[in-house]
């Protein structure tokens, strides 16, 4: 299954999706592309694949994308590998913005999508502060933008307002956790329970 999860810059939403990595087994993290240059806290092919635009603008020419947007003035974008690789048998969380996620929508109807909010507007902007990545104008630009990414929320499946990292774990692990009862993910599981039944009867 994808998990699309969404929201705006500063939310906590890449702590809280790579938190998730280590509480709920056969979890995997899809790992973008980006042309940002890295941050100090960063490793390449474990945070980000981190690429010139010109490579980037390569894989757009060559259809390898499953979805890229412009955040913030950089490219980011979900190879279709990534979604090959593991999606089928595993699930996959792409952490990705509102632009990606519209673009899963359209492509992978069956994805569970969920956004991530700051109890408060106040909140995000104390934590683009004290993340101290980022210049005065980029975390205004950020917010700017998250004052309209928030408004997209009626377009998710569920909604976790990220106040204490410990119950936006458990509220993911949750949906995750449902997610694999549903009766669609449970069809091939269910199949030689059902089975033996019947047998020798
Ligand atoms: P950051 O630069 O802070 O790591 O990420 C900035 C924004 O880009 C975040 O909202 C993040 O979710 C989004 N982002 C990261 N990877 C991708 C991607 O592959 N595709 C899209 N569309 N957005 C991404």
């Amino acid at each position: 299954m994808l998990y699309v999860i969404t929201g705006p810059s500063g939310c906590g939403k890449s702590t809280l999706v790579k938190s998730i990595l280590g509480e709920v087994e056969n979890v995997e993290f899809s790992i973008s592309y980006t042309t940002r240059k890295k941050r100090d806290s960063e490793q390449e092919g474990k945070d980000y694949f981190f690429v010139s635009k010109a490579e980037f603008g390569q894989m757009i020419e060559m259809d390898k994308l499953a979805e890229w947007a412009v955040v913030h003035g950089h490219y980011y974008g979900t190879s279709k590998r990534e979604i090959e690789k593991k999606g089928s048998e595993r699930d996959l969380l792409l952490d990705i913005d509102i632009q990606g996620a519209q673009q899963i929508k359209t492509k992978f109807k069956k994805a569970v999508f969920i956004f991530i909010i700051p109890s408060l507007f106040q909140e995000l902007k104390t934590r683009l502060k004290n993340r101290g990545e980022e210049a005065v104008d980029v975390i205004g630009r950020r917010l700017e933008i998250a004052k309209k990414e928030i408004r997209y929320y009626p377009e998710f499946d569920y909604i976790i307002i990220n106040d204490k990292l410990d119950k936006a774990r458990k509220e993911l692990a949750s949906i995750i956790l449902a997610t694999r009862c549903r009766l669609d993910s449970r069809k091939k599981e269910i199949v030689p329970i059902l089975r033996s039944f019947f047998e020798n009867e």
